[in-house]
Order: C-alpha cells, then structure tokens, then sequence
C-alpha cells in the first residue's frame, strides 16, 4: 500500500478476500480500479471522489482466456488488445476480437480491461453490442456468493449497472456460436477512426438452409443510441422465421427507429442519430442475412 502524489491511497490485494475485506472498510470511500482510463478521467473530472483505490491488477487468475463448455472465458482483467490479439479468440471467436479491437486507440486498449469497461457501463463502448448479440454474461463475485447476469441485463442507465456495491465483476463469459453464424459490427465514425461511436450496429445470424433460407435466429443491438446499448427486439421479431427480402430488411430496420433513444451532443442532433441508426441496421442486416459486402 502506498500514498500516491494526489493523496488517494492505492491498495494492491493480492486475493479477491483481501479486496473484498478493502472495500467493506472503505465503504463509499473506495473504489476498485482496473486499467484506470475511465475511473482516472472521472476522478480528475471530480466526477467520483474517493480517498482509497482498490487495484485488481495483483490479484492472479483475473487475465485469462480460455475455452469451457462451448463458451469462451474471458477473465475481467484481460485487456481490450490481448482479447482482440488473442490467438484463442481469434479462432473460436474473430467477431469478438474483430470489436475489442475497435475501441479507441491501441494505447488505450493496452490498459482498458474487460471488467472496468463493462462495469464502466458508457452506453457509447463497442463491446458491449457484440457481448450482447452473442448472448454472453458475467460472473459477479462477492463476499456472499457469486451469480451470473446477462450483459443483455447488466446495464441500468448511463454509467450505470445492476452490480451491488460488494460485486466485482470475475469474468465474462461468451458461449461460442454455430460455425454458420454471421456476425458483423458496423460503427459509424463521422469524426476520427478512434472516435467513439456516433451510432454503432451489432448483428448476428443464423439462417436455415443459405441465404435463401429462413432466419432461424437474429440479434440485433445498439450502442450510442440512448442511456444503455439497446437491443432491437422489434427488428428481430420482424425478421425471425421469414425469409430474408430486401424489402423486409428495410421494413424491419424501420423498427430501430422506434427503440432507440440518442443524446443530443456534439456528435449529432437525436433525429440525426436515429434515421443512422436505420440506415446502419439495415445494412448490418443486408450483410448478415444477404451476405452484402461493403
Ligand atoms: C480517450 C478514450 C477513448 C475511448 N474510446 C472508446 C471507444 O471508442 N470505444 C469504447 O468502447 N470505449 C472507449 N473508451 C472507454 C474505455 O473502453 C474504458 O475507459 C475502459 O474499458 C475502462 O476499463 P478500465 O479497465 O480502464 O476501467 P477502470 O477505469 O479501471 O474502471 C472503470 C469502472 O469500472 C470499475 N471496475 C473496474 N474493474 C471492475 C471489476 N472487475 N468489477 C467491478 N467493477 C470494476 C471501476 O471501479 C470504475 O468504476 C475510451 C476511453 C478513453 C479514455
């Protein structure tokens, strides 16, 4: 343990105990910190204000990935760049590497951890659109247990999650999906090719028989389109057992405009950002269900 120039006190545990035991006796005074590019923004921005940082980053087994079960596990430490260099995810899941490699900039990505970004909960980050469409959860530990939640129901607002205070998130775990599966994520960037998203679309599918066939499953969501990513429940109904016509495509994609709900901010007026949010669902669908390029 020891004082930093700002003052915060900077604990490092070695064990989950000692920093569950860290955190009881801080109480709102603490935090547990990861990688540290958000909570070190929002500390300066006087946005949180605690005397006592709780780091993760001593404690062992929190950084590994491995294939269990049909489900690739992501450990909450692992960073943004080792999952999308990873040569694990790259075979079982390239889709997944594919998004945590979009996320800022590869020096923000060396120390943006997969636990700090999701408990982070900015409805603007990638992952979480492609956590979602895989259908992936999260192992939350405590001092009482553990249980698992859905990334689909871990959000409850901006910057915020459903973990209780004593929760930390474990690890992340992403079931690997059927080998014809198609899977896209399409961000539209406006500004700057490490900006944050203005809107973004994750897509996946599964489709019977080519593309022909009938849509046996679709997930489709969001993320920059309202306080948490939103999945397009209406646009999955629309398309699910039918066969996929560019007409119905369009039809479906119409529906987003319905589900989401974006800020108005220096990225783009909420119409503006809704009538992409169609634009860029309809051809993530065009690319998943069609197998459209470009
Ligand atoms: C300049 C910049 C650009 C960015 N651009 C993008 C972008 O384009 N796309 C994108 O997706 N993201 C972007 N981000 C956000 C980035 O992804 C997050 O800052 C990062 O993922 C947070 O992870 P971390 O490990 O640094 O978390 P930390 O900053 O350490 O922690 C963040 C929060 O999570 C909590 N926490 C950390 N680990 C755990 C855990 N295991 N269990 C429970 N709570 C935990 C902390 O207490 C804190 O509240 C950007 C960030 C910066 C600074």
């Amino acid at each position: 343990m020891s004082p930093d120039t700002s003052g915060v006190t900077f604990h490092t545990p070695s064990t989950l105990d000692e920093a569950f035991a860290l955190l009881k006796t801080h109480g709102d005074d603490a935090r547990v910190i990861a990688g540290g590019t958000a909570l070190v923004v929002m500390m300066k921005q006087s946005l949180v204000v605690v005397d006592h940082l709780v780091s993760l980053a001593s404690i062992p087994g929190l950084a590994s990935v491995e294939v269990r079960d049909g489900a690739l596990h992501i450990g909450a430490l692992t960073r943004h760049r080792d999952v999308e260099t990873s040569p694990i995810v790259r075979e079982h899941l390239p889709f997944l590497s594919d998004v945590y490699g979009r996320v800022a900039t590869v020096r923000i990505r060396n120390s943006a951890t997969v636990g700090g970004g999701l408990a982070h909960a900015d409805p603007s980050q990638d992952p979480p659109a492609a956590l979602m469409v895989l259908d992936a959860r999260v192992r939350l530990v405590s001092p009482r247990g553990e249980r698992e939640v859905a990334v689909a129901d871990l959000f409850r607002d901006y910057y915020e999650t459903v973990l209780r205070s004593d929760e930390l998130i474990a690890e992340v775990i992403v079931p690997i999906p059927a080998a014809a599966a198609r899977t896209v994520y399409l961000k539209f960037l406006p500004r700057t090719e490490d900006d944050y998203a203005t809107v973004a679309v994750a897509a996946l599918a599964e489709v019977d028989g080519g593309p022909d066939g009938t849509v046996r499953k679709l997930r489709v969501t969001l993320i920059a389109a309202g306080p948490t990513p939103v999945r397009a429940e209406a646009v999955e109904a629309a398309l699910e057992g039918q066969s996929p016509t560019a007409e119905a495509i369009r039809a479906a994609a119409e529906l987003v405009a319905g589900a989401v709900d974006p800020m108005d901010d220096f990225r783009g007026a909420p119409d503006y950002k809704r009538d992409m949010a169609v634009v860029f669902t309809r051809r993530a669908l065009e690319r998943v269900l069609l197998g459209a390029q470009g």
